[in-house]
């Protein structure tokens, strides 16, 4: 693998200090090209594809090439191609997630919304993201799986709109192409009351249910393989839209 002269945005939302941020921008950095990281200055976990509109965002260089933010995953990413690099890059990549993004997480995860944020801004993106428990050579291992992707996707293309989510199991054994699973929900609140006798409530604490399905990429993760799934900034129903058509709207009472 030779390093090329791509300029590559990575951000996260564990926050700048995470290890899979560190793992992520050095392997960027030592085979694609040159590497800008703007990511949040603290954890954003479950921030999904929020903007930060109600007050201002600050950024700060920590190292060269390194910048926080005080914001989230996609205020990072608007900073990174209108501020520090001017431009789009010619690639965005976001993670590395400490957990896995699968299922319905895509539509809660920061990571996933980095990568969508860049696709939507004019470059091609990945998410990548592994284990709970992932060391630091599981990181590396999702790191080096994101170069491999990131040159496919720099050098075969992606249609427009669409962009890579990426799980990364630990001692993967090779590599799926996946579609968004679906896990069973359960109630997933935990109550309690606080000193000052308010109650307070933990949301999304449901153990995660995933019956297994061909194709799906919480099965392939169960089953030690990586899972690549493209993903679809357009969030248009394609085959929705003639039952809705059916509905005859125009026909009705005017609105
Ligand atoms: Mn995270």
């Amino acid at each position: 693998m030779t390093k090329r002269d791509w300029r590559i945005l990575v951000t996260n939302d564990d926050g700048i200090r995470a290890p899979g941020l560190l793992a992520l921008a050095d392997a960027a950095q030592a085979h694609l090209g040159e590497v800008t990281v703007v990511a949040p200055d603290r954890e954003q976990s479950g921030a999904s594809h929020a903007l930060t509109i109600r007050h201002p965002v600050r950024l700060e260089e920590i190292r060269p090439g390194w910048h926080l933010v005080e914001g989230t995953p996609t205020d990072c990413v608007n900073l990174g191609f209108f501020h520090e690099l001017g431009r789009p890059p010619d690639l965005v990549l976001a993670g590395v997630n400490r957990g896995y993004n699968i299922g319905e997480d895509v539509t809660y995860s920061g990571t996933v919304a980095g990568a969508l944020e860049g696709r939507i801004l004019g470059a091609p993106s990945l998410a990548i993201s592994t284990a709970p428990h992932a060391t630091e050579e599981d990181f590396a291992l999702a790191a080096r799986v994101a170069v491999r992707l990131a040159e496919l996707v720099l050098t075969r293309g992606l249609p427009l709109d669409a962009f890579l989510n990426v799980n990364v199991p630990p001692s993967a054994r090779g590599y799926r192409i996946t579609r968004q699973g679906r896990r069973v929900t359960r109630e997933g609140l935990a109550a309690g009351r606080d000193p000052k006798g308010r109650d307070y409530f933990w949301v999304g604490l449901a153990p995660a249910e995933w019956p297994h399905a061909p194709g799906a990429d919480h099965s392939a993760v169960a089953d030690g393989f990586i899972s690549v799934t493209p993903l679809h900034a357009d969030l248009t129903f394609h085959r929705a839209l003639p039952l809705v058509q059916e509905w005859n709207l125009e026909d009705g009472p005017a609105p």
